[in-house]
């Protein structure tokens, strides 16, 4: 019927989650008839950080019809091949977690467990090799995959390091073109309604209020509407990943922009370097028990790898998840939804989940709570399995040489986390899901990279006969050599593509 129709939607926070989501519910709902606004208060801000993607991002960019060299430009981005995790699993140690596979099936059967056979033999197995992202990358090689998909140079994806700040500008562009209503000013008061609790709208600063039938939530880590309204609690994971805080800075570019980001293990957490086209992006992200603000924000700025451009700044945030993203007529979306910390660069990605659920089922205006239930079963599968693959990391290791490390070996794991551990040990099996940010190649390259090699592999491995398998791997190195020689330097590729100069 129309009267249950949602016909208003009011987003509130105009950082990168509500920006993005103001052009998500335009791109597809607003030809329905939908009216969006958006609230947000410069005196506030944003959180100013977000600078690493993962390659989803690119299909959210296409439903919208964005032009990918002009986005790029706009945010003065490079492209991103994968993260090198430098010391995680022992000091000294580097391997770069891709967006692509490493080598290929032989017989049908996966080549880790080839991988895996080869290590019993004692063969080398460091799997940078096999790899065509992971080489292009340690080349600073880059260009568009392939599109043949038969064609090597097509077996990678990628992503971007860009200006999140400007990311979200050039979205509000994008939506303000087409008509999205913004609101400039600070929200005082979230009105409920008496009989149900939901929402009915928010009061502003100038004295105005503004109702809606949905609102949503991209208010920041206060989840200005999903908790300090509606109480929703938080489900605190410092438990499983302890860093609280990071401090960061920017620098100037030391040589050429790299199409990769770094994360390098530090004594209280780690510390990231993001290289955009004009500058390179750092944070030091820690556990406030084992380093103090101070000492913290010293060690970022004695491995910076060019002269500082901008003072430190530190930021406080707690790892968790609301509990529940959707309450009542309010969805949490960004980080009023939750934070798991920024290894691994999850945070837009989960804006985009969330986004895109969302929308897949929009729902009528008394919001069912099988509707709820079923949004919410869906985004947090998707958050414990980001939060089990970034603890993998700082579990996977032999690092005990701070109290820091100390603190993680004798931490309780999660048991959706042990049980994936204990299976790739035993068989070299991975458990496989479809929903979820991180899928096989992604488990295996942080197992190999940080020196879990199972037990055992697939017996079918055994059928090739030993003497052939180094000459097998060696064709492939050989093969992905030769297509990582034959691409572009990634700044010569940036020149070409997307120049912001
Ligand atoms: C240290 C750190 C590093 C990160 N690195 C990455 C990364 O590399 N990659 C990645 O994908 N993600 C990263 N993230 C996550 C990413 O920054 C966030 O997911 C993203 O910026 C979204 O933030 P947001 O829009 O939810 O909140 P915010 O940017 O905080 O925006 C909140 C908005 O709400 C508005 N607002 C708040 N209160 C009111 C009020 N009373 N009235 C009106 N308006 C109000 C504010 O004005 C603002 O517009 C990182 C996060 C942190 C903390």
């Amino acid at each position: 019927m129309d009267s249950d129709r949602v016909k208003s939607v009011v987003i509130v926070g105009g950082g990168t989650a509500g920006w993005m989501t103001a052009a998500g519910l335009c791109a597809t709902l607003q030809s329905q008839g939908l009216s969006i606004t958006l609230i947000e208060s410069a005196a506030i801000g944003t959180v100013g950080v977000g600078e690493a993607t993962l390659p989803h991002i690119r299909f959210f960019n296409q439903r919208l019809g964005i032009d990918e060299a002009e986005l790029m430009k706009a945010t003065k981005a490079t492209f991103k091949l994968g993260i090198e995790f430098k010391d995680w699993g022992k000091i000294g140690d580097s391997y770069i977690h891709p967006f692509g596979n490493f080598g290929e099936d032989i017989a049908r059967v996966g080549f880790h467990h080839f991988v895996s056979r080869a290590a019993q033999q004692g063969l080398d197995i460091h799997m940078d090799k096999w790899s065509l992202p992971v080489m292009a990358a340690r080349h600073g090689k880059f260009q568009l995959p392939h599109p043949d998909p038969n064609n090597i140079l097509s077996s990678f994806g990628f992503a971007y390091q860009f200006d999140a700040s400007l990311y979200a500008k050039f979205l509000r562009s994008f939506c303000e073109k087409r008509g999205i209503k913004r609101i400039e000013g600070r929200i005082t008061d979230v009105n409920l309604r008496s009989e149900d609790g939901f929402i009915s709208s928010v009061d502003l600063e100038n004295g105005s209020s503004i109702e809606a039938d949905i609102f949503i939530d991209c208010s920041g880590f206060r989840g200005l509407l999903i908790e300090q309204a509606l109480e929703t609690g938080y489900k605190d994971w410092t438990n499983f990943l302890p860093c609280d805080r990071a401090v960061t800075a920017a620098c100037e570019h030391e040589g050429p922009s790299l199409p990769y980001t770094t994360a390098t293990a530090k004594s209280a957490g780690w510390q990231w370097r993001i290289p955009l086209q004009h500058r390179t992006g750092n944070g030091y992200v820690y556990c406030s028990d084992h380093i103090s603000d101070d000492e913290a924000a010293a060690s970022m700025l004695a491995d910076l790898e060019g002269e500082q451009r901008t003072e430190p700044k530190t930021l406080r945030f707690k790892t968790g998840q609301r509990n529940k993203s959707w309450h009542k007529n309010c969805i949490a979306i960004g980080l009023s939804g939750g934070f798991l910390e920024p290894l691994e660069s999850t945070g837009i990605f989960l804006i985009q989940e969330a986004i895109t659920n969302f929308i897949e089922m929009f729902p009528t205006k008394d919001c069912p709570q099988i509707d709820q239930d079923e949004y919410n079963r869906i985004m947090d599968l998707n958050f414990e399995r980001v939060r089990d693959f970034l603890l993998l990391h700082y579990v996977a290791t032999t690092r005990d040489d701070s109290p820091f490390w100390r603190h993680i070996r004798d931490m309780d794991l999660p048991e959706s986390l042990t049980y994936k551990m204990e299976l790739f040990k035993s068989s070299g099996r991975i458990v496989s899901y479809e929903l979820g940010a991180f899928k096989d190649p992604s488990w295996l390259a942080v197992y190999y990279g940080q020196g879990i090699i199972p037990r055992a592999y697939d017996p079918v491995a055994d059928h090739i006969p030993l003497e052939s398998l180094p000459q097998q791997l060696g064709k492939m190195e050989h093969e992905v050599a030769q297509a990582v020689a034959s691409m572009s330097r990634h700044d010569d590729y940036i020149r070409r593509y997307c120049n912001a100069a």
